[in-house]
């Protein structure tokens, strides 16, 4: 097999390995439970679960709820199923609220060690003595308390004795630092607020940098893997873990991927749900895994995305049109061939005697072991109204009076005439066939170069169908001018609300994949449709927007 060139983080995992540093390793994928996740997520679950396979250890599914504002039982239920739909278990679940009690420890552990001191400045007295990267903070007034006022009063925030903002816990590291993150940073902040897990049991809460090393360091995580913006929290990483003396986890970081033609914050993407521009978090048009699972996106494709991209040290924008490709390589292997019939113009066979007949298509060209079904023949039929023509331009191959095609699967047939209604409106094709040019056994030694796809009338069934474009028109909308929202395209979805179906698709399942011949690739919507039957399209056959 060919050898695939090591990644940055693979390169570090092996020396890791080599130097006997760990003996194995351990990941963690920590998502704060305040939003669905999307394909940027994808990418750090690809990367975590990715290494852990492949280096022998095993990956943390952490909750980083330490924010009580935003974060809810909903999100945590949607993050464990998108995790294991895309084919990823963790090992150990955890939440870094389990970690409370243990960290307000650690935070006592800090003051006894002179390392943290209760400050009472406002959040703008803070900022106006932390200085400028070029020159150095000063001290706050409260930085040289007790260790035992220090004790104290940390104490009485956790007990809820001071209101929201009055205090906050601060390492005393060094106000003269070049990095600004390690001058004094904020370890815990007051917030009276009702929290997920905990309830109302603490008053007081973790910042990140508080929370995140020392719950890896709980978890004897050997590789910390986070994005760019968190390469100056790496030097208080190093330092809280190092006065703590817990297990030596590092923190190593990689770019974050967005995606052209949409939005990947969560702040974003929330906006987009409670103003209505979309149908919820799993709108087939977001980001988001639960919409691409309900677009019909298979977890095979995002992986195969994911590792096509690979990782990098600079953030940027990936082409979408990389991830529609991976998404149509692989239902071109396996989604099932069926005709549908979207703006239906009739065709009645005037010399078709027999009552129907079945014909046999197979189900995908494309897998040896593939099946095949009956497809009804019969005397009247629905071709798409686009593919016929009454005044066609030259090397026009569709259909147009005196013009032949073939229908896929069946036969060939020739347009003798069309039938108008009184506004000149093409109501039905008159049209003969040649029976010696059955698809399979075609003796009639004519050539054509057109053929459709089509159904027969009284077999049909009918289907609602959502066709999907991009979300947005521009393909960075959090980099234009103005609001993000401005730039959402207002013909995202088109639908069809009756699409002629052949028969075979009665029996459409949620776990199939279908090729609309001539249309696209198609899935089951995952919503409680009523009995009918909607389908969302997954990808257009080819890419519309290539140059
Ligand atoms: P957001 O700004 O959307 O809230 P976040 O980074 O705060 O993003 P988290 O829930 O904290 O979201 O993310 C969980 C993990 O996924 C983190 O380790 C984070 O680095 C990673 N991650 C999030 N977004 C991306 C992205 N666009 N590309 C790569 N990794 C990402
Ligand atoms: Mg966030
Ligand atoms: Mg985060």
């Amino acid at each position: 097999p060919e050898e695939k060139s090591l990644n940055f983080i693979e390169e570090i995992v092996e020396k890791d390995l080599e130097s006997g540093k760990y003996k194995s390793i351990v990941t963690r994928f920590p998502p704060e439970p305040n939003g669905y996740l999307h394909i940027g997520h994808a990418t750090s679950i690809n990367l975590n679960f990715g290494l852990a396979k492949k280096y022998g250890g095993y990956t943390n599914l952490r909750f980083d709820d330490t924010n009580p504002a935003t974060e809810e039982t909903e999100y945590v239920e949607s993050i464990k199923e998108d995790v294991r739909w895309l084919g990823f278990e963790w090992k150990n679940e955890h939440f870094a609220s389990d970690y409370f009690e243990q960290l307000y420890e650690f935070a006592v552990r800090l003051i006894k060690k002179g390392l943290a001191y209760v400050d009472d400045s406002t959040s703008e007295e803070i900022a106006a003595l932390k200085g400028t990267p070029t020159e150095p903070g000063k001290a706050s007034p409260f930085r040289e308390r007790s260790t035992e006022e220090n004790l104290r009063l940390f104490e009485e925030m956790r007990e809820g004795k001071h209101p929201d903002g009055a205090r906050v816990l601060r390492a005393k590291v060094d106000m003269a630092s070049p990095n600004m993150i390690m001058r004094d940073p904020i370890l815990y902040r007051i917030k009276h607020a009702h929290h997920h897990r905990t309830g109302d049991k603490w008053s007081i809460y973790p910042m990140y940098d508080m929370a995140h090393p020392p719950s890896d360091s709980i978890e004897e995580v050997t590789h910390s893997l986070c994005t760019m913006e968190f390469v100056p929290h790496r030097e208080l990483y190093d330092w809280l873990l190092q006065h703590l003396d817990t297990f030596p986890s590092h923190q190593y970081e990689f770019a974050r991927r967005n995606l052209s033609y949409t939005v990947m914050s969560k702040r974003k993407l929330l906006q987009l749900v409670n103003e209505g521009h979309v149908d919820g978090w799993d709108d087939p048009r977001m980001p988001t895994i639960s919409g691409m699972r309900r677009r019909g996106y298979p977890p095979e494709a995002i992986n195969e995305f994911c590792e096509r991209i690979g990782i990098a040290k600079r953030d940027n924008l990936v082409d979408v049109g990389l991830l529609e490709f991976c998404v149509r390589e692989h239902l071109n292997k396996i989604a099932l061939r069926r005709m549908v019939v979207f703006d239906p113009l009739k065709v009645v066979i005037t010399n078709y005697t027999g009552s129907n007949e079945f014909l046999e298509g197979e189900d995908n060209p494309e897998d040896d072991k593939s099946e095949s079904r009956e497809i009804p023949f019969g005397k009247e039929l629905y071709i798409e109204r686009e593919d016929f023509m009454e005044n066609p331009p030259k090397k026009y191959f569709r259909l147009f009076p005196g013009g032949m095609v073939r229908l896929k699967h069946a036969y060939i047939i020739k347009c003798d005439e069309a039938i108008k209604d009184e506004n000149g409106n093409v109501t039905e094709l008159r049209c003969t066939y040649i029976p010696e040019s059955k698809s399979g056994h075609d003796t009639s030694g004519i050539n054509v170069k057109g053929t459709l796809h089509w159904v027969e009338v009284t077999n049909a069934i009918t289907a609602e169908v959502r066709l999907y474009d991009r979300l947005f028109k521009v393909e960075d909308p959090s980099n234009e001018e103005g609001d993000f929202k401005d730039y959402i395209n207002a013909d995202s979805l088109q639908t069809v609300a009756t699409a002629y179906a052949e028969p075979a698709l009665k029996a459409a399942k949620l776990a199939e994949r279908y090729q609309f011949l001539r249309k696209g690739y198609f899935t089951l919507d995952n919503k409680e449709t009523h009995g009918r039957l909607v389908f969302n399209r997954t990808v257009t056959l080819k890419d519309a927007w290539a140059k």
